[in-house]
């Protein structure tokens, strides 16, 4: 079976985290956690970076800092994994769906207005799959109405708006480093920022919001959301391997797009001329001319020995998100959500096997 993703260990991973067990640094404490921190933000180009036990405490971690609570809403696509509305929720503020743009899969910038009320303290934008959002109108609505917008950058390490990478574009920014995002700590995530303070009361909401002069104070309910010292060194050694990870993404990407350009009822995955997509996932549409529909499209990869996945369904669909969207309509993520198939996207993937793949989605749309 071509598996969907796979990873690969071929740089200085084994090294540093044996250092870690050879030292006996492998809880929170040591210096990879700091390496970590200062070279992922560096390289996304933003001033502060803290670290977290995964990308989904690091969203929380994120609207906690900046004091988003009961009584709140946050804005957020609907076509999204289900993390980027749950925060919301642990949060004790309300989540407020909102439709994507066919032409870039994520948060429709022109929808965005209407969904402000007084309420609203923030937006969170998805780059979905490795494509990143259209920040500026994003960014300019927010300004207006001073709202917060959190970048949730999970799926888009390195990934360019306008020739700048993502996670710097905004006020705070959430990456992930679980088993199959682009780079891995196994499990993991980080909030960047250029705000001191917001670093500095992250910091401290993460370790179980102590106080720094007073040991074992807790002047608020923090959290446990740190990462290990054993973590943060497999992230360092696959920083080290990021370019190349994203270049070898690229390029499947393209072999893909020259050989499956032209198939009938398949749409190729977006790249807006103001970005540069990192391809996560290489996802096309199976739109309703081909042979097969969509699910049928998979069920039929299988037996080929091709793995493939469905895209997200949209939150607001799932019994515990409804109540949040009662009567309203989101017909370009259900569409998306109904025609949607991530290929195999793995940097371990072989032309050979590309070629394999695009073949067999010509003959099954016959
Ligand atoms: C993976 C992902 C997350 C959550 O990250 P975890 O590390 O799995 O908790 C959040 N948002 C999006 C869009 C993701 O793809």
């Amino acid at each position: 079976m071509i598996p969907i993703t796979d990873v690969r260990f071929e740089g200085n991973e084994l090294e540093y985290v044996s250092e870690c067990i050879k030292t006996g640094w492998v809880s929170s404490l040591g210096k990879y956690v700091q390496q970590f921190e200062e070279q992922f933000s560096r390289y996304c180009g933003a001033k502060h970076g803290v670290s977290a036990s995964n990308g989904t405490t690091a969203l929380h971690l994120a609207l906690e800092t900046l004091g988003i609570g009961p009584g709140d809403e946050v804005i957020v696509p609907t076509l999204t994994f289900v993390a980027t509305a749950n925060v919301v929720i642990y949060a004790g503020a309300r989540p407020v769906f909102v439709d994507s743009e066919a032409e870039t899969w994520n948060l429709d910038p022109a929808q965005l207005e209407a969904k402000i009320t007084e309420r609203t303290k923030a937006i969170i934008p998805v780059h979905i799959y490795g494509h990143p959002a259209d920040m500026d109108p994003i960014m300019e609505i927010a300004r207006r109405h001073n709202l917060y917008v959190i970048e949730d950058a999970a799926e888009a390490h390195g990934a360019l708006y306008k020739g700048r990478r993502v996670g710097a574009l905004a006020d705070m920014s959430s990456f992930s480093f679980y088993g199959n995002k682009i780079i891995t700590t196994g499990e993991g995530g980080m909030i960047l920022t250029d705000n001191a303070e917001w670093d500095e009361r992250a910091r401290w909401l993460r370790d179980h919001g102590m106080s720094k002069t007073k040991r074992y104070w807790h002047s608020v309910v923090g959290y446990n959301y740190r990462l290990t010292n054993l973590q943060a060194a497999l992230g360092v050694a696959q920083l080290e391997r990021i370019d190349r990870i994203i270049e070898i993404k690229r390029q499947h990407a393209a072999l893909y797009n020259e050989l499956l350009r032209g198939v009938p009822h398949v749409t190729l995955p977006p790249e807006a001329d103001w970005a540069q997509n990192v391809y996560w996932m290489y996802s096309i549409l199976i739109e309703d001319g081909y042979g097969l529909s969509r699910d049928g499209f998979m069920a039929a990869l299988k037996e080929r020995g091709i793995d493939s996945r469905p895209f997200f369904y949209p939150i607001h669909t799932m019994p515990p998100y409804v109540q949040y969207a009662e009567g309203q309509e989101f017909p370009v993520a259900a569409e998306l959500s109904r025609k949607g198939v991530n290929l195999p996207s793995s940097p371990t993937l072989t032309p050979e096997q590309i070629r394999l793949i695009s073949d067999t989605i010509k003959e099954l749309g016959r």
